[in-house]
């Protein structure tokens, strides 16, 4: 079998046109959406993804704020920052780029911001929400994960899905929203007894790990549907997944390619994010 290549690039592409047409016609009604991106210190990842989403936002025509702090801020000044944003009638969300540096603590940063800002999904009320079934925001990258799902067909209920991985930003919320789907979830992390065996057993598996190739082609069912989140630069320069590609595509129904999947939608979902926010404040 060779697997359909679910492109998150075409499919981003779709989706920030709607967002621009829609924001084309929030405009109309004098709302232009704002968006504050707070990066902090020079780790140029960071910097290519804050470049990216500002770019995104700007082509459909959000309004992206830029603050941008050396490593050695504060945060005293990076939560002043937020409670000023959060005041702010202009802004409609706000973003703050992971990872911070070690002496700030990502956690009482993220609690700050206004749960009705919190594009990025992150605050503990928002996941709250989600857990509940009833979201307001959807953490971007998992957002667009269950897009890339509905987009290759898959039956989702009764559906067995395997998330490797149990981050706070993608594995724990991709968990709830294949739940919510009414999937049978496994959440699997760094101390599963046999992640081979689990996936082996999955419809669905979502790899958001961070280790290149870690999924093995042999472990996919055939006919599986495959996401992978995983972002690895390696040796070669090049960007690779958390899943073996060529011999996955081999066994799935269904694949992201790394670069041209999860990423795009990641930023599209942002900007969806964005969007609804701005229309939630006007209404
Ligand atoms: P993280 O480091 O916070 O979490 C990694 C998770 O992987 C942990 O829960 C850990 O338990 C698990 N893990 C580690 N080793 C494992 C192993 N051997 N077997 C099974 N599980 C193991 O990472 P994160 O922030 O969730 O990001 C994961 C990956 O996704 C990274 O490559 C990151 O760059 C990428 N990412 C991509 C996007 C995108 O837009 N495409 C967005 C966010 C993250």
């Amino acid at each position: 079998m060779s697997a359909r290549v679910l492109d998150g690039k075409a499919l981003a592409a779709r989706v920030r046109a709607e967002v621009a047409a829609q924001v084309t016609a929030l405009a109309a009604r004098g709302v232009v959406p704002g968006l504050a991106v707070v990066l902090v210190g020079d780790d140029p990842a960071s910097q290519i993804y804050v470049r990216n989403k500002g770019k995104a936002a700007v082509d459909a025509g959000i309004r992206a704020v830029d603050h941008h702090y050396p490593a050695s801020v504060t945060q005293a000044e990076l939560l002043d920052l937020v409670v000023r944003l959060n005041a702010d009638p202009s802004i409609h969300g706000i973003l703050v780029q992971l990872p911070l540096p070690a002496h700030v603590d990502a956690l009482a940063v993220q609690d700050a911001v206004a749960p009705t800002k919190d594009v990025d999904g992150f605050h503990p009320e928002n996941l709250g929400l989600l857990a509940q079934g009833r979201p307001r925001y959807i953490s971007a990258t998992p957002r667009g994960c269950m897009r890339l799902l509905r987009e290759s067909g898959a039956r989702l209920a009764g559906a067995h899905a395997v998330v490797v991985g149990r981050s706070n930003i993608v594995g724990k919320p991709m968990a709830m929203l294949l739940t919510n789907e009414s999937a049978t979830v496994e959440l699997c992390h760094s101390r599963t007894a046999d992640l081979a065996g689990e996936v082996a057993r999955a419809d669905v598996v979502v790899a958001a790990v961070g280790k290149a190739g870690l999924v093995r082609g042999a472990w996919i069912k055939p006919g599986a549907v495959v996401i992978d989140v995983g972002i690895n630069r390696g040796a070669d320069g090049k960007l690779h997944g958390d899943v073996d590609y060529a011999a996955a595509a081999e066994r799935a129904a269904a694949i992201t390619p790394v670069p041209g999947g999860v990423g795009p939608m990641t930023i599209a979902c942002l900007l969806e994010n964005t969007l609804e926010s701005a229309k939630r404040f006007v209404t």
